[in-house]
This record gives structure tokens, sequence and C-alpha cells, in this order.
């Protein structure tokens, strides 16, 4: 079945409720309902063949989720881009992607349709965060009836590049039935709730007061944004509450009507800022995309009462492990991501490949249908990622307790092996956070002529503060085993971060990488 169809068929009955509040603009179910069917309509012109992408480069907005759900029903294939990439990024994207029809901002339509028919793309439309743009003057003459394009479980309904961080960005393909069983699996985990059954009679309706509203200040070209938080809220008929871009003091000021809030853990650091957070309604407080830290779960907790539920998951995979929502199956643990979701198949390996014990640390591997087809032509690399036995390795290393929680040690390509020893950079990177003046700290290997890698650690410090390497390495020489301590720490004035805020350890390695040869 199509995506969109699954989606729609968990709007309520009376479409003329609100479904989108965007900072006083209001959107009934119904707008979505035929603003994404003109859109579609609008799509279907374009003649494009089966499977073709519609690249979509374009700030936040609400009309930007209605093309996402256009590009649903329309049988194509969403494929979206941060706007902060620039040209040599865009037309990296652009020349893999060979879409048929690109969407860009309008003070961007110069560059971007420069480079897009230099590619071969057909089509460049504008669309703005103030509901201008080309593209919509086009829909406007659409009709508002559309029949969803009919879809198998393994077509293609999104690439959806990963961030970059380990590299450069792939695209993971992802399918009607990946989107949807992992949607409606988290409809029912995170106990999405509507006093209002879809397609109730109204006199039938349990007495209102307890639905759930999303508060959604997340960018919709990732996983995330896109398909986790909105997703949820489709798929339960909840009402959403929509920021085009986060900030601080605004969202503080709207969490009092709201019960669920997803955020990367910056989020949450930054709404610890705000003096008033009045969290009375809310229900649930998601985290993921990054580590949080044990730290700010307490100062949430310690703040608002909540336990912020965090959760793991990738752009291949979508949503795999999650700490418990229901108190029936089970506590939130701060600095773990939970058990794996009810369908996710999630194993520990060792190095050689054979399965590790309770709490032994190892690579993460996860199968599920909610794990994607492979990487958008790279059969190659695809083929890499994936066992014989069908699992695919996510790059990242963990381990399982015995209770089934998963914690995240760090990535596979950050494990550093010096002088034979595995050094986990988040643990001397948490050693190194703890001493006076660092604000932050990348551990990172280097090649070194005896020791094979020697831990290197890039450090920046607080404000005001200065940070003395050599004191932070006698320091540390007190705290951990002598395989573990940088043998320098550098500092610099800031870590280099991708798009999503994620540190870049391949460029710091590159950088580095003469240290001691
Ligand atoms: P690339 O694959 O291009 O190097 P990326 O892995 O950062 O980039 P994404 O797919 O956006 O791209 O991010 C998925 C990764 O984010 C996971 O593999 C994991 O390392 C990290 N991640 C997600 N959720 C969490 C979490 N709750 N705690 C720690 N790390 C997380
Ligand atoms: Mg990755």
């Amino acid at each position: 079945m199509n995506l969109y169809q699954a989606l729609r068929d968990g709007f309520p009955a009376d479409l003329d409720t609100p479904a989108i509040d965007a900072e006083g603009a209001l959107y009934s179910w119904r707008d979505l309902d035929r603003g994404s069917a003109m859109l579609a309509n609008w799509l279907a012109r374009l003649d494009l063949p089966p499977g073709s992408r519609v690249a979509v480069h374009t700030d936040k907005s609400v009309e930007a989720l209605l093309l996402y759900l256009a590009v649903l029903r329309a049988g194509l294939v969403y494929l979206p881009l941060n706007p902060a990439y620039q040209a040599s990024e865009l037309a990296h994207f652009i020349g893999d992607a060979a879409p048929g029809a690109v969407v860009c901002a309008g003070r961007n339509f110069g560059w971007v349709s420069q480079l897009a028919f230099q590619r071969g793309v057909r089509w460049v439309f504008t669309l703005n965060d103030d509901r201008t743009g080309t593209l919509l003057d086009r829909a406007s003459q659409m009709s508002d009836a559309q029949q969803p394009v009919a879809r198998e479980p393994g077509d293609l309904a999104a690439i959806l590049y990963t961030s970059g961080t380990t590299g450069r960005s792939k695209g993971a393909m992802l399918s009607h039935g990946n989107l949807l069983s992992n949607a409606r699996t988290l409809k029912d985990y995170w106990d999405w709730r509507r006093s209002e059954p879809p397609n109730l009679a109204p006199r039938e309706r349990p007495s209102a007061g307890s639905d759930d509203v999303l508060l959604h200040a997340l960018p919709i070209f990732h996983v995330h944004g896109l398909f986790i938080a909105s997703h949820g809220a489709l798929l339960n008929g909840s009402k959403m509450i929509w920021f085009n871009k986060f900030d601080a003091a605004a969202v503080a000021r709207r969490l009092p009507e709201a019960t669920v809030f997803m955020g990367v853990p910056t989020l949450y650091v930054r709404l610890l800022q705000e003096k008033t957070l009045d969290t009375g309604c809310m229900r649930l407080f998601i985290s993921g995309s990054a580590p949080l830290l044990t730290e700010t779960w307490h100062a949430w907790q310690a703040r608002t009462g909540h336990a912020i539920l965090e959760r793991y998951g990738m752009s291949e995979t979508l949503m795999l492990t999650s700490n418990p929502c229901k108190p029936s199956d089970g506590e939130r643990l701060p600095g773990t991501v939970g058990p794996a979701l009810p369908g996710v198949g999630l194993r520990i390996v060792a190095d050689d490949g054979t399965p590790c014990g309770p709490d032994e640390i190892g690579h993460v591997q996860v199968r599920g249908p909610n794990v994607f087809s492979g990487y958008w032509q790279m059969p190659e690399k695809t083929a890499e990622e994936f066992t014989a036995d069908g699992w695919f390795k996510t790059g990242d290393v963990g381990r399982i307790g015995p209770n089934g929680y998963l914690t995240l040690i760090g990535r596979s390509k950050d494990l550093i092996i010096s002088g034979g020893f595995n050094v986990y950079p988040a643990e001397v990177e948490g050693f190194l956070n703890e001493l006076p003046g660092v604000d932050e700290s990348a551990v990172i290997g280097v090649p070194h002529p005896d020791f094979g890698e020697a831990v290197v650690a890039v450090v920046t410090a607080r404000a005001g503060a200065q940070v003395d390497g050599d004191a932070c390495i006698q320091a540390l020489k007190t705290r951990i085993a002598g395989f573990k301590v940088p043998k320098r720490v550098l500092t610099v004035a800031a870590l280099p971060r991708n798009a999503m805020g994620k540190v870049q350890k391949n460029l710091l390695r590159a950088e580095h990488a003469g240290l001691f040869t």
C-alpha cells in the first residue's frame, strides 16, 4: 500500500479540525489532504518515469511537508537535502541522484537551476517558507482530488543521504514498507494517544482531553524530523505545533500546549537555559541522533520531573532501539538507548563475527522490516555492509546488558588500536571533559611508528579558560590505564562538525595524520 494512504487512514474522521498550527497559520487535516493532492497532480503532469527522484533543497515549512506527502502520493521518490548545502555539495548530490525534478528556495534558484540543468535535470521549481514560489503557483491550478498511486511494500519511497559523519554521505534507499512498519511500531511502543479513534461517529467518541499534541521543531531533511516525528503525528491523527526553526524561547512558550516533544541532545541543553519550562501537560520527551549526556538527562529530570526517553536509529534503518515508554515495558535508563524495538533483531559481534555475551563490547548488527535495501548506486558498499546471513552492520560499537538494553560506545571507525589495545574514544573523552577548563573533546587515533596508532585528543577550552595539554595528560595518568592516555592534547577554537552537529573525526584524523610520522 502507498505509505500516504496508510498515514491518511490515521487522520481523524472530522477533517476540519486543526492538524498543524504553524506559528499562527492553521492547517486542517483537509488542507493537508487537498494540498498534497494538488501538488501530486502537478508532479504527475511532469510525466517523470516511475522511480524518479524529486530532490528538495528548501527551508522547512508546512508546504515542504506537503511536498513530501505529494511525492509519496505520486509514487515518486523523495530526496531531501539540507538547505545549508552550497554549490559544490549540491552538485555532488544532484549528480549522484540524477533527480527528475529539483525544488529549491527562490533565493537559490539561479545557481541551483544552473547546476541542475547542467546535470540533465528537466524541471526546477521554487518553494519558499512564506507559501510562495513557482511550485505552489503551478499546483494551485490542479484538482484537489487524487488517488495515491498503488505501491508495493518494497517500492522506493525516499532516498536519505546519511549525515556524512564518518565520510562522504551515502544515499540510503528506504521503501514504503520500511517507513510504514517503523511508524506503526513506534505508534504502539511510544503509546501515541488519541481520544477519537479514526472513522468513529462523533457520539461514539470517548471524552476529549487525552489527545497527543506534538511540538515539531526539528529540521525535515533527515530521518528524525521528517519520518519519526511527522509520521508519528500523522499516523495518529495528532495535531502538531510546528516551528520552521528551533528557537528555545519560542518553543518554551508553546510547550504548555504540547504532550510530545522530540529533539536532538543540543535542543535539550538549550531549553535548559530557558527561565520558564512549563511541562505540566507533557507526556513524553524523546531524544536521539547523537549521544545524550547523562548530565543532561539528570538536569532535565531535576528541572521538569520528566525522564527523557533516548532512542537509537540511523538513516539506513530508521529506529532500532528505544527506552520504554509504558511502565509495563520497563524503566528508562540514562546512558542507554534501550532494548530493540519489537520486530527488530539486534546483536553484538566480535571483530571475527562471533556473537558477544552480555556486556561484552562489539559491533552492533541489526535486521528487520525497517532495514533499508541498500545504498543508492553503491552495490559494492551495500554488499560490504551486510553479513552473509543478512544482518546490517551499523558501524556502531556497543554492548547489550543482561536486561537487553543497548549502550552505545562509539563508532567502529573511531575505535583506536594502540599497541594492540582497544581504546574507546568516548571513555577517554568522558574523563577529559571533567578536567578544569575543558569544554569539549574529540579523541582520535593517528598513525604511530611504534604503536600502530597513537591516542590524540583535540579539545576546546571553556570561555575565558586555558587548557594546558601536558597538565591534562598528567591528570589522566592518575585516572585511566596508560595505553588510553593521549600522547598529545591539542587545543583548538572549535571542533569540526557536519550539518547535523556531529563531530567529524575523519577530518581531525586527516589533519593530524603526520603528528608522529
Ligand atoms: P555517516 O553514515 O554518513 O557517517 P551518520 O552515521 O552520522 O553519518 P545518520 O544516519 O544521520 O548519519 O546518523 C546515524 C548515527 O547517529 C548512528 O549510527 C549513531 O552513531 C548515531 N546515533 C543515533 N542515535 C544515537 C543515540 N541515541 N546515541 C548515540 N548515537 C546515536
Ligand atoms: Mg552512518
